[in-house]
């Protein structure tokens, strides 16, 4: 027993931590990786159920790396965060789906952009001037964008962040509260957000057919939304039965693989046109 951990103290050293090595590679491949056109956006419908139409789509960030291959945001944003990279990723973002609702609303689809912001980027002083210079300069109404983001991004630097948000929605831009209900969550820090717009988390929405306290929790969050003002998106929903629940408690928004993944820009516009929802 002595012996075997001795071996294993003997052989470990920072060179042969695996997940170690992989995100001091990634960090250092962020920098170039804009320049070098390594990230594109990918974009999920977003289905009105009072109209039965795709009133959106959400901007996802996509990597492919020349030696690492893909790699997913949920890993790379956090080291992004960390080493500081996140503003020019997040102004890369933002000039893209701005430019992409441009293109579409000038091929007449015209959809509501959203882009998922991170607790740095709210902030970023540079940040809304440059979202609204870009929006005026595609001649899109600002209408036309909405910025998610967590609660918990929001508490990092309450007052900076709500500062940030305001004066968004004062010039236009939807704010919405993404992730909700996970994390850092209280009924008087939702009251004090300035949002448009909350996103029930999918961990609720998963299991939402055959789980009452998954029911009870949605039909109370949706009264409570709708209370406050706030429309209500439900992400995640991969199934009919799951649909169904959402159409009866009166949701606003459906988001999730029952209608789509992700998808390429020029996959989004075919989908758009052959779907019938
Ligand atoms: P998120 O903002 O909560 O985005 C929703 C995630 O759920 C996306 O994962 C989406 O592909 C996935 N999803 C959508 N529908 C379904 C479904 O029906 N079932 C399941 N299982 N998953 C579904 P993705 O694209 O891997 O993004 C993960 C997270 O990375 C995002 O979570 C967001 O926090 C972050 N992220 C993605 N793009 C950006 C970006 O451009 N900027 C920033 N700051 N964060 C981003
Ligand atoms: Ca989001
Ligand atoms: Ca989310
Ligand atoms: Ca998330």
């Amino acid at each position: 027993q002595a012996k075997a951990n001795q071996a294993q103290y003997a052989t470990f050293q920072i060179g042969d931590d695996k997940p170690y090595q992989r995100k001091l590679q990634i960090a250092a491949a962020l920098p170039n990786a804009i320049e070098q056109g390594q990230f594109f956006l990918v974009y999920q419908p977003q289905i009105a159920l009072s109209t039965e139409s795709v009133y959106g789509v959400e901007a996802l960030i996509r990597w492919i790396h020349p030696e690492l291959g893909f790699i997913s945001p949920m890993e790379f944003i956090p080291l992004a965060e960390q080493s500081g990279e996140i503003f020019k990723l997040t102004h890369w973002v933002v000039d893209e789906a701005i430019r992409q609702a441009a293109e579409w609303h000038q091929q007449g689809l015209t959809l509501r952009m959203s882009v998922n912001l991170s607790a740095a980027d709210l902030s970023d002083e540079a940040l809304d001037s440059r979202i609204l210079h870009a929006m005026s300069a595609a001649q899109l109404k600002p209408q036309l964008l909405l910025v998610e983001v967590t609660e918990s991004a929001v508490m990092q630097d309450p007052k900076t962040a709500i500062q940030t948000l305001q004066r968004l929605r004062k010039a236009g831009v939807g704010v919405a509260v993404d992730d909700y209900g996970t994390g850092y969550s209280s009924l008087e820090q939702l009251r004090q957000l300035p949002a448009d717009e909350l996103k029930i988390d999918r961990t609720f929405i998963k299991d939402l057919p055959t789980s009452t306290d998954d029911q009870i929790i949605v039909a109370s969050t949706i009264k409570l939304a709708h209370r406050l003002g706030l429309s209500v998106v439900a992400e995640g929903v991969e199934d009919y039965a799951g649909l169904v629940e959402l159409i009866e408690r009166k949701c606003d928004i459906i988001q999730g693989y029952y209608f789509s993944k992700p998808l390429a820009a020029a996959d989004l516009t075919a989908w758009v046109e052959r779907t019938d929802i």
